[in-house]
């Protein structure tokens, strides 16, 4: 039998929805549907200007957290248009995307994202940290990528800080291509092995095993349950079909479905 876990399914909302108050009316109608998938921590990434007033919406909860789509490595500066660590603990935020691919496509470095991700983990974050090759070569050289953006994103992580982190495995050329798109859960699960492969080759130590990793791209209600149970993923990250509550509240219940069964 397998061994019940928490599923994690993150929101990335990107860069919508266009308005506050559509903002305020899509999270309160996931956290309704979030309450009924137990064994499930829901953590929604809204943009950064809406977290705050969504923060303000609801009372501290333990299983649905408002995270942020990305932060700065800096506390404080001359960083036009950036968001810190202090400014997100402010409105109580502790859950953080970092190495998106629309970042990195953006301009960042590995080296800015393993900045970022031991600035986060110092500071009692919880980060989701997003690894995946831009494409797939018949000769394997995409597990080299992922292989060293794990190496490289974790290279200030220590064993105990590594509790902190969800590796959220997005293979580039799967996000947002829409139904039919994802990798198959087959494949999702070959990639969870070797991630945890690379992990204990990091850590030399069995228990780093069990480090949530989620997969993420084209996610949807109809492929999220075979990809938890089969890809044996302890999670999703879901971008298009998170901005509608009924698609997003079907994979939440399919991933508490996979918790209890
Ligand atoms: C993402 O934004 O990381 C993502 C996986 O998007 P989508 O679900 O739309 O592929």
């Amino acid at each position: 039998m397998t061994e019940q876990k928490r599923m994690y399914i993150v929101a990335n909302w990107k860069l919508n929805p266009a308005s506050l108050s559509d903002a305020k009316t899509l999270l309160s109608g996931t956290k309704e549907v979030a309450k009924k998938a137990k064994g499930v921590t829901a953590i929604v990434c809204p943009p950064s200007l809406f977290i705050s007033p969504l923060r303000e919406l609801y009372r501290k909860s333990t299983t649905f957290f408002i995270g942020a789509q990305n932060m700065y490595a800096e506390d404080t500066g001359a960083f036009t248009g950036e968001i810190s660590i202090p400014m997100l603990k402010s409105v109580s935020v502790n859950h953080v995307i970092i190495g998106h691919s629309e970042r990195r496509g953006m301009g960042e470095t590995d080296e800015d994202v393993a900045k970022k991700v031991s600035r986060a983990v110092n500071a009692g974050f919880t980060v989701i940290l997003c690894i995946g090759e831009w494409e797939r070569d018949e000769q394997g050289s995409y597990l080299g990528v992922v292989e060293q953006q794990i190496k490289t994103a974790l290279s200030k992580v220590t064993y105990t800080g590594l509790s902190q982190v969800l590796l959220a495995y997005e293979p580039v050329w799967a996000i947002g291509k829409g139904s039919g798109s994802a990798l198959d859960a087959h494949g999702v699960h070959q990639m969870v092995l070797y991630i945890r492969k690379v992990l204990k080759d990091m850590y030399k130590k069995n228990s780093v095993l069990s480090t949530p990793v989620l997969y993420g791209g084209s996610v949807d209600a109809e492929n999220a349950e075979a990809l938890m149970r089969e890809g044996e993923v302890s999670g999703l990250l879901v971008g298009g079909k998170s901005l509608s509550v009924k698609s997003f509240g079907d994979i939440l219940l399919a991933a508490s479905k996979v918790t209890t069964s």
